[in-house]
């Protein structure tokens, strides 16, 4: 689904991503981890448009969105406008509206960005609120609502846009410790579903737990992607010094 090769971004004479090549499958479930500042976010900025990259190429569903030439890269406005459609994006302080009450907030793109049918798309946003155990908080406005509730509004308003993939960025990190099960819990059920998802996560046990592959970042390199399994024991100095330490 999506594709991204020689990644480059430096924010001044800081080069933050180092020639990263990244590549999603249907189905695949990815956990990205590795130490603050290796570079996680900017990726998921980078695949999500939120942030361009120096130079690189990427492609949603196998059109070339971004290509490299003579060393810069260049965006197809178009095609990126068409692959917005293509992923949902659950970041870590929600980025509701607060003005919009619950259901709202979910309905609001399907209706007026991607043009849908109104009533279909309330229908659907039931379904989505009931999944997500808030069928009583339609009319709620984000203020209302505690942080884990939040954010189960916000992965239903990613998923009422049927994207293909669905990006986390610390999804749980604002939570205490009970409000974070709760949406790992959420998470663990989309992947059992096989729901397409890359995550940026600090939960080891749930990485391992969720993932088919991870990722390990430092400064700005992937130093290693593989199964859950052998991640945890990986003899990577790097790899190993970063577990121990989120054990
Ligand atoms: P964390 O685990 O703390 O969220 P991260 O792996 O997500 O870290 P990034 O947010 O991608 O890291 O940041 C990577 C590097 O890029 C850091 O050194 C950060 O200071 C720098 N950086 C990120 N965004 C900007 C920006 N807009 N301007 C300047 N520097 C930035
Ligand atoms: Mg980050």
């Amino acid at each position: 689904i999506l594709d991204m090769k020689h990644i480059k971004k430096h924010f001044g004479d800081n080069d933050v991503l180092k020639d990263i090549s990244f590549s999603v499958e249907e189905g695949d479930v990815v956990s990205i981890i590795g130490p603050s500042g290796s570079g996680k976010s900017t990726l998921l900025r980078i695949a999500t448009f939120l942030e361009t990259m120096d130079d690189g190429e990427l492609s949603y569903l196998d059109k070339q969105v971004v290509e490299s030439v003579g060393g810069h890269a260049i965006y197809k406005k178009q095609l990126q406008k068409e692959a917005m459609h293509c992923f949902g994006l659950v970041f870590q302080n929600y980025n509701l509206f607060p003005h919009f009450n619950v259901m709202k907030n979910i309905v609001d793109a399907p209706i007026r960005i991607q043009k849908r049918d109104k009533e279909e798309v309330y229908k659907e946003a039931r379904a989505l609120l009931k999944k997500m155990g808030l069928e009583d908080k339609e009319k709620a406005y984000p203020s209302e609502l505690s942080g884990g509730q939040k954010q189960r509004v916000s992965i239903a308003r990613a998923l009422a846009m049927k994207p293909r993939i669905l990006f986390f960025d610390e999804p749980t990190s604002a939570l205490d410790p009970e409000l974070t099960q709760e949406i790992l819990k959420v998470i663990k059920e989309l992947a059992d579903e096989k729901m397409t998802m890359v995550i940026v996560t600090h939960e080891m046990s749930f990485a391992h737990d969720v993932s088919t592959r991870m990722i390990f970042m430092d400064q700005g390199v992937i130093v290693e992607e593989t199964t859950p399994d052998q991640m945890f024991a990986s003899e990577n100095e790097r790899t190993r010094a970063f577990l121990g330490k989120h054990h």
